[in-house]
């Protein structure tokens, strides 16, 4: 079956409409560009075709590109990936030029694009390849390139085009975040030409092919003096510009994100040589992120799998769970945050606290949100409106009846916690599930106050709740297939990725984010430079170092943790050190952020200033410092040992979770892929050789878990192909 259809109509405008057959949302193959080829082959060759109109026949123009034919382009090895690029770059080139005399610039026939909706990726890249893009006013359409989040960049042109069409400096969100617009804001960013109404989207297409003049077919770059907008690197403007944003570039990836290198040097570079070079040289910077490990780790994580995982890929197969009036007990910092997530997805909200002012403080966290949100135009008064009048709140817990889900998020107390639980299960009726967002509590042991252990779940929100994408799930001993169900269900209500774990002490982001910050801590405690420290995080794209971290967490937490992990272990508790320097840090009252002091220090305003000098003196740093990758090493396997233990002790379950988990949950390194992906990249062997160095310097906390052991020994990897050969 065909992707793309042909239609002429009486006056001589053909029309090739893309839609790709079974699938809702047209992706792209190489088999439909040799489609399109043959079209526009047609066209330009066929006298009695004036022009030409490329739509869609979906709703939405094009997601992009099958991810699937850039997997098989990585098998073939670089050079087919660069035969392939160069194959889609020709195609796109002839509806460039379509057919015009380079040296008269007369003769070509005007081809435009027709957007309906959605246009993204190479379904951006193609249009930019007309002569003049429409867009339908649907404010829901997303127009714009992607492809830098998930480890690669525009390729399919894009690069050049944009840069060329834009300058560097205003293609740099589109091309360097990734930046999406509605059709209206991607008309004022320059991208697209025309936004109108939808009936008259394909009227205003073909009005344009037929009065089309030969100097409306001549795209700047192919004109004489054509000039790069904002100056290439060689004018003073543009050299200004560019150096800049290789500062910002690698200021903002420490480096450890080959995309965005490769995307700037295709910009650079392609900016000092004609059209047709420039498209060689995207080619093959292309070619060079497509081969680097790292973007394959990256696109199984962070769309594949991600996707996956929120389609409800270990959803158990129980009938529709959908949440339709929600009870929160504890309207605190997370509850109030759950509440307002819950009510903007269109749940009914009935918010408790122990007294009406407490609940009421809960929903004006809602509105001071939604307030935010009517300042930068993405929320309406009547939205406003419509939200908050979805939370009830209350202090009676009768309010509590007909609710199908109660999230409880009270103090983190054992006690309190069974308490409220009882209270609600008795106001809710029999059919309720109870989900507790406790961050430490074993979720067994909480279950103890369920009168109906099987309906009670972990559902863990990360704060700031509106903000993180990842809900960690967790099975308790008793949970049922139901309860896994309704938290599945009610997470995919407000669009944010789950994962599903076992219970265990800290589950599974907890458990792989404190070793971090403890081994951290425990340099300093040694006498390694924390700037040292901080920095060997930062450039291995850890978000925050773990000192940072703490101290945006709160030393107070760390401290309370701590004493609890402490009671609950005994004589095997392994971080009596790191617990020195945190009890001195919070003796002084120096608790993180929220007091304007901790590892940092922080001007009245909040903004933080520096190391604070204080640390230094108490933990002077050793003349002979430890290297820069020992550093990495240590941090990276605080993390990644404990993910494997997880999996080895069947909390985690799917090494999807555990990868898509740490990057969303804690910002695990994104450029690897994950915990199991960067092992994947560099092979169980060497993981293990890895181990081994760090155990016989640092302590057994490094020994290599028997899972890791085997792998090595065997040359498996998590993913099915043993790792290359990319080290940190
Ligand atoms: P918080 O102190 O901000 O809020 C707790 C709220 O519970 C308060 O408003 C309090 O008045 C209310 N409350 C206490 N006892 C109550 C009772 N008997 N009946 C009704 N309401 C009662 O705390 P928080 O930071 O929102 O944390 C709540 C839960 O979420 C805890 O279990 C915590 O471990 C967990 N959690 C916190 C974070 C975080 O970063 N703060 C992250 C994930 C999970």
């Amino acid at each position: 079956m065909a992707d793309f259809i042909w239609d002429l109509d009486a006056d001589g405008v053909a029309t090739i409409t893309w839609d790709t057959p079974g699938k809702s949302m047209n992706v792209m193959s190489m088999a439909g560009f040799a489609e399109l080829d043959a079209l526009i082959d047609r066209a330009l060759t066929d006298a009695a075709v004036k022009g030409v109109v490329i739509t869609s026949g979906k709703k939405d123009f094009a997601g992009g590109m099958d991810l699937n034919v850039l997997a098989g382009m990585r098998a073939g090895g670089a050079r087919a990936i660069f035969d392939g690029v160069m194959q889609m770059h020709t195609v796109l080139r002839r509806i460039e030029l379509a057919g015009m005399d380079f040296k008269t610039k007369k003769g070509a026939k005007p081809i435009v694009a027709a957007l309906p909706g959605t246009a993204l990726g190479i379904g951006l890249e193609l249009p930019l390849a007309t002569h003049r893009i429409f867009a339908a006013d649907n404010p829901k359409a997303k127009i714009g390139l992607p492809e830098i989040k998930v480890g690669i960049f525009p390729g399919g042109g894009g690069t050049t085009r944009v840069s060329r069409k834009l300058g560097a400096m205003m293609a740099a969100p589109i091309l360097l975040e990734g930046r999406l617009s509605d059709p209206k804001g991607a008309k004022a960013a320059g991208l697209i030409d025309e936004v109108v109404p939808a009936d008259d989207l394909i009227g205003a297409a073909k009005a344009w092919v037929l009065a089309a003049k030969d100097a409306d077919l001549v795209k700047p770059w192919d004109d004489k003096g054509y000039k790069f907008p904002g100056g290439a690197p060689y004018h003073p403007a543009g050299f200004m510009t560019f150096v800049g944003a290789s500062a910002m570039v690698n200021g903002k990836t420490q480096g450890v994100f080959p995309a965005a290198k490769a995307l700037l040097s295709a910009v650079y570079e392609g900016s000092l040589v004609p059209f047709d070079q420039a498209l060689k040289i995207e080619a093959r910077q292309f070619t060079s992120v497509l081969m680097n490990p790292s973007s394959s780790a990256m696109i199984r994580s962070l769309f594949i799998n991600k996707e996956a995982l929120e389609k409800g890929a270990n959803r158990p197969k129980v009938a529709d769970q959908t949440v339709k009036r929600l009870g929160v007990l504890g309207a605190g910092m997370m509850g109030a945050g759950i509440a307002y997530v819950a009510a903007n997805a269109g749940i009914e909200v009935v918010l408790i606290d122990a007294t009406q002012e407490a609940a009421d403080r809960g929903r004006a966290h809602s509105e001071s949100l939604l307030d935010k949100g009517i300042k930068r135009g993405r929320v309406s008064p009547a939205q406003k409106d419509e939200v908050l009048s979805r939370i009830t709140t209350t202090t009676d817990y009768a309010a509590l009846r007909g609710v199908d889900l109660i999230v409880e998020a009270v103090f983190e107390d054992a006690k309190v916690k069974a308490g409220v639980t009882k209270l609600a299960e008795e106001a809710a009726g029999a059919d309720v599930i109870l989900a507790t967002n406790t961050s430490t509590l074993p979720i067994t042991g909480l279950a103890a106050a369920s009168a109906r252990p099987e309906n009670y779940i972990g559902i863990h929100f990360f704060s700031p709740v509106d903000k993180m994408m990842l809900v960690e799930i967790i099975r308790g001993k008793k949970t049922g297939d139901r309860a896994v169900a309704k938290a599945l269900d009610f997470v995919r209500q407000f669009r944010k990725t789950p994962i599903v774990v076992n219970d265990a002490r800290f589950f599974y982001a907890n458990r792989c984010i404190i070793p971090y910050i403890n081994e951290g801590i425990r340099m300093v405690a040694e006498g390694i430079e924390p700037a040292l420290v901080e920095n060997a995080a930062k450039l291995l794209g850890m978000p925050l170092g773990p000192l940072q971290l703490v101290d945006e967490t709160s030393i107070e937490l760390g401290v309370k943790i701590a004493k609890a992990t402490k009671a609950a272990m005994g004589a095997d508790y392994p971080d009596e050190a790191v617990d020195r320097v945190i009890f001195w840090l919070a003796d002084q009252g120096r608790l993180g952020r929220k007091t304007n002091a901790g590892f940092y220090d922080y001007s009245e305003k909040g903004e933080r200033l520096g190391l604070w000098e204080g640390l230094a003196r108490k933990y002077p740093a050793d003349k002979v410092q430890l290297s820069l990758a020992d550093v990495q090493h240590r941090l990276l396997m605080a993390q990644v040992l404990e993910a494997v233990r997880a999996l080895e002790e069947g909390v985690l379950t799917d090494i999807r979770e555990g990868d898509v988990g740490a990057i969303l949950g804690w910002g695990f390194a994104p450029w690897s892929g994950g915990p199991f992906g960067w092992l994947d990249i560099i092979g169980a062997a060497r993981a293990v050789q890895i181990c081994r160095e760090l155990t016989a310097q640092f302590g057994r906390r490094f020994e290599a878990p028997a899972l890791l052991r085997e792998m090595a020994e065997k040359g498996t990897a998590f993913y099915g192909q043993p790792g290359a050969t990319r080290a940190a």
